[in-house]
């Protein structure tokens, strides 16, 4: 069957009414199904233990989305037992046919795409726009993955040998444990797991605490598909508890990982320890926090800066690793730049995620005592333009908050806040809109306006962040056209979405003939 070049997935057009009405129609049908209880899924069986973990509407706090069986440190061993045991199976199954899962995933997923993007609404906060564009970035990461397996799997170049027949060929690494965040908490999931599984492995999937629904409808997704039990396992469980003992288990041979950089430093110390028994070192592919920034020279639009920084900063509330958290103005059009920008972010009516609001909840309770406690420490590092405050009702509210005349160094300039806290710095010229862009730990993504193409040069050369955008917002990466992943303490630059991308969950091995003379 011949294949099509990959493409985009179509985001819906929520201004049009008929989807619109599609939308809140999946939103009324899923509200049906909220409150009940799934279990955990080992081999394909079905399985309940004594505790749960129970997933929140962050918009209706008290409101229960889902009731998940939670994991144990016994059912971690069993878990890795039966991946174990299916890997040796599902590696020898053709590339073509395990590409051929994914796209059927593909096509299931499209068709449930109202009702998955209701679940998100629900589940993680996301107003349509940003749910939908995060089913189709996980509808995405299935056809592109597909393709990619089946280009890896063709005749590799290499060098030829003169009387040798020589072939490189790409193999699974074993059994990969898959720890997601709740930002995407489709997308990534999908992404991260469908990548491991089309190279041939196997996967224990331990979902976040706060968004497990997802996991569970990939898995429901993957099944319909007709995947083998066993390939992909799913195992709800407290971070600390199942997914420390996961990382560490002798039998997981890499751990794909997406979350804070904290975590992150954590299970790549946990995976660097050989377990007894262990005869591999264990790969960790770990994408973590971001610190972004947007430089506004002179030399630019001031209205389109200020448009670009605002969706960048409060888009799904700030809360993506991508989002804008520092702009860095050029002095003389920082007033200017200023009372556009409150303008813009003005614009930004928050409320809940079910009935549209440009900006909805913050993720759960922790989140918005964390994200509070920064616009605190700003009050004293900053002066705040707009915002700095909770907002009332059911759900995790908190205003979109501009804090300007922040210093580089200042902690709210260098820590990674996770919600809609934007720091605007000023600086005296573009060279130093640089070094400030620079001074931090990160490396994740980053953008810069401006009509001076010497200036864009000079960014391009000297900027250290994976994903660099100019003229333009520096968040809403697409599969395909732009490869994802940063420097430092962003992590392992494993460019998700890109042609690199399942090398990572694979190794080369080299078969090497002599032409024996007849
Ligand atoms: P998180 O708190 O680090 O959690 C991420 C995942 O790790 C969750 O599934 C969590 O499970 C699990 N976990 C926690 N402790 C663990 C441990 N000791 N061992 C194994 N797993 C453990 O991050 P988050 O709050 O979900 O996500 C937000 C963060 O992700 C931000 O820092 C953001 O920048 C980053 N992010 C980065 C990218 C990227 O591509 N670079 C993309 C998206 C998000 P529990 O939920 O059960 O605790």
């Amino acid at each position: 069957m011949k294949i099509k070049p990959f493409r985009n997935e179509k985001l819906t057009d929520f201004s049009k009414k008929a989807n619109l009405d599609k939308q809140k129609q999946a939103l009324n049908k899923v509200r049906k199904n909220l409150g009940k209880t799934y279990e955990i899924i080992l081999g394909g069986k079905k399985i309940k233990t004594n505790s749960k973990i129970d997933s929140f509407n962050p918009s209706n706090k008290l409101e229960i989305v889902g009731s998940f069986y939670k994991g144990t440190k016994d059912l971690v061993d069993k878990a890795v037992e039966i991946a174990i045991r299916r890997f040796n199976e599902w590696k020898y199954v053709p590339p073509v046919e395990r590409a051929d899962y994914l796209f059927k995933a593909a096509a299931i997923a499209r068709k449930r795409k109202f009702e998955i993007n209701a679940w998100m609404v629900l589940e993680a906060g996301k107003n349509f726009a940003e749910a939908d564009a995060d089913t189709a970035e996980a509808i995405d990461f299935l056809e592109f993955y597909g393709r990619e397996m089946i280009r890896y799997s063709q005749k590799q170049p290499i060098t030829p040998v003169i009387g040798e027949i020589n072939e490189l060929v790409y193999i699974p690494l074993g059994v990969g444990v898959v720890v997601p965040p709740w930002n995407f908490p489709f997308a990534i999931l999908v992404g991260m797991s469908s990548a491991a599984i089309v190279s041939g492995n196997t996967v224990v999937l331990k979902p976040s605490s706060d968004t497990p629904m997802m996991g569970k409808i990939f898995c429901e997704i993957m099944q319909e598909a007709g995947l083998p039990d066993g390939v992909l396992n799913f195992l709800p469980g407290s971070g600390s508890e199942v997914g420390d003992k996961l990382v560490s288990h002798s039998g997981v041979r890499f751990i794909s990982f997406t979350g804070s950089m904290e975590v992150g430093i954590r299970i790549n110390e946990l995976a660097a320890k050989v377990q007894p028994g262990q005869i591999w070192l264990k790969r960790v592919i770990a994408e973590m926090g971001g610190k972004d920034s947007i430089i506004v020279d002179r030399e630019t639009n001031i209205s389109d800066a200020a448009k670009g920084v605002a969706a960048s900063a409060f888009g799904f509330q700030g809360q993506k690793c991508s989002a804008c958290s520092r702009a860095i103005v050029d002095q003389s059009v920082y007033k200017k730049f200023l009372e556009v920008l409150k303008m813009e972010v003005g614009k930004f009516k928050v409320g809940p995620a079910e009935q549209n609001y440009p900006m909805g909840p913050v993720v759960n309770q922790n989140a918005e005592k964390n994200i509070l406690h920064y616009i605190n420490i700003g009050r004293k590092e900053g002066k705040i333009l707009i915002g700095g405050y909770k907002i009332g009702g059911n759900g995790y509210y908190i205003a979109p908050t501009v804090i300007s005349d922040v210093k580089p160094g200042a902690r709210i300039s260098q820590e990674e806040i996770f919600g809609p806290v934007l720091s605007v710095i000023k600086s005296r010229n573009f060279n130093e809109s640089i070094k400030i862009a620079n001074n931090t730990k990160f490396g994740l993504t980053g953008a810069v306006y401006t009509s001076n193409r010497n200036k864009l040069e000079k960014a391009q050369k000297e900027l250290f962040i994976g994903n660099l955008y100019f003229n333009r917002k520096c968040t809403g990466a697409m599969v395909g056209g732009h490869p994802f992943g940063g420097f430092n303490m962003s992590g392992t630059d494993s460019k998700a979405g890109g042609r690199d991308y399942l090398l990572l969950f694979m190794q080369g091995k080299l078969i090497s003939e002599k032409i024996l003379n007849k």
